[in-house]
């Protein structure tokens, strides 16, 4: 199977995927929403072993959550702070934050999980007007 291939925002962290992923789940806990700034987070599991380093892998800090899910680890890119995969709590599978793969994983999200935290504020995008591109030029 052709590797998919995933990078941060400013490139200089780049990774290779290979094996069938898991699951594709949409993540609405509070340490997702504050991590990623967003209303939830949008990851893929892929079995251990799964991910490749091609760059950048010394610019990759860990950060371990102590507050909102204690012990849950994080990775970003040390210079543009996107979030880049990480081992998994138990080390058992990668989790890949879907944003950050340059092309189609080839499924789709399945679960919306920790629902019991989402945003109060959360409405379905399909429940708001869609524009092609800024809503203000
Ligand atoms: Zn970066
Ligand atoms: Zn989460």
């Amino acid at each position: 199977m052709k590797p998919i291939t995933g990078s941060c925002l400013c490139g200089k962290v780049a990774f290779e995927v290979t094996g069938t992923p898991i699951k594709f789940l949409y993540c609405h806990c509070r340490s997702c929403q504050k991590s990623t700034g967003s209303i939830h987070a949008a990851n893929l599991a892929f079995p251990g072993g799964s991910v490749r380093w091609t760059q950048g892998e010394d610019l990759i800090e860990l950060f371990v959550d102590t507050q909102e899910n204690p012990g849950f680890p994080r990775c970003f890119c040390r210079s543009c702070g996107s979030p880049v995969p990480k081992l998994s709590r138990n080390q058992q599978f990668w989790v890949v934050p879907s944003g950050s793969l340059d092309s189609d994983p080839g499924l789709k999200p399945t679960a919306n999980i920790y629902w019991a935290e989402h945003a109060p504020w959360y409405v379905s995008p399909d429940q708001i007007t869609k524009h092609e591109g800024p809503l203000v030029q």
